[in-house]
């Protein structure tokens, strides 16, 4: 966990709090990542199997950018 940035008891509550449902979150949010992702694939003929965008469609192409 890193240092705090606030020497207010309650800021560092917060600060505990968020960090221990971190993971969990971060590992939530990984799992719709990959769910969009499966969701969005070329349908064999140059568009999205999903929302028929030519391919590679816009959500693949940022879900891919913020998994980079
Ligand atoms: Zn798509």
């Amino acid at each position: 966990m890193p240092a705090p940035t606030s020497s207010s008891a309650l800021s560092r509550i917060n600060d505990v709090a968020f960090y221990a449902h971190a993971r969990e979150e971060v590992s939530a949010l990984a799992a719709v990542c990959a769910h969009l992702v499966r969701l969005h694939h070329p349908d064999g003929e140059e568009s999205c199997a999903s929302c028929a965008h030519p391919w590679p469609c816009a959500s693949f192409v940022e879900i891919s950018r913020l998994l980079a």
